[in-house]
């Protein structure tokens, strides 16, 4: 652990993504006494014991995240900002930067191998505007899916060891 680095500095967006109550179904043998009981099954009688086989439906827990593929939803622009781990207070959240170069005063450390940057003069809330023009659509469709609420746009600094 702790080979590599990755840091982003300028706008991002957290997605509060909580788990929920959810059901899972399949199609099993319910029977009791049958040796495949809960396994699932495509046939209309259980092959082992001869019932019926039914819908079954079991209580779980999931994200909506389960439901959304974001690489393909939101066409690569945007991408997870963590690989593995998220910082704790961040565990119901989906983190999202830009994956569009050259598109805000974020650096990408890949592009050199060390570097010092003045951020004094960065105008943060002109830079969070411009992150959200160029990002409208995607954010868009992420509060039509998570929740008006769910989505938050910051400024600020994500960095991890992967
Ligand atoms: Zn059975």
């Amino acid at each position: 652990m702790g080979v590599d680095y990755s840091v982003h500095i300028g706008p991002y967006l957290t997605v509060h993504d909580p788990e929920g109550p959810s059901t899972f179904e399949f199609y099993t043998c319910v029977n009791p006494q049958c040796e495949d009981r809960f396994k699932e099954q495509s046939s209309k009688f259980c092959p082992k014991c001869g019932k019926p086989i039914e819908l079954y439906k079991k209580a779980c827990k999931a994200r909506k995240s389960e439901n959304f593929d974001i690489y393909d939803e939101l066409k690569e622009r945007l991408i997870e900002a963590f690989s593995d781990y998220k910082p704790r207070h961040l565990e119901n959240h989906l983190v999202l930067v830009s994956n569009v170069r050259g598109h805000d005063t974020s650096f990408d450390p890949t592009e050199c191998d060390s570097m010092a940057m003045d951020l004094s003069t960065v105008n943060v809330k002109a830079d969070t505007e411009k992150f959200e023009k160029s990002f409208a659509k995607e954010i868009e469709k992420l509060k039509e899916f998570f929740g008006q609420k769910a989505v938050e746009v910051h400024w600020g600094v994500i960095s991890y060891a992967y």
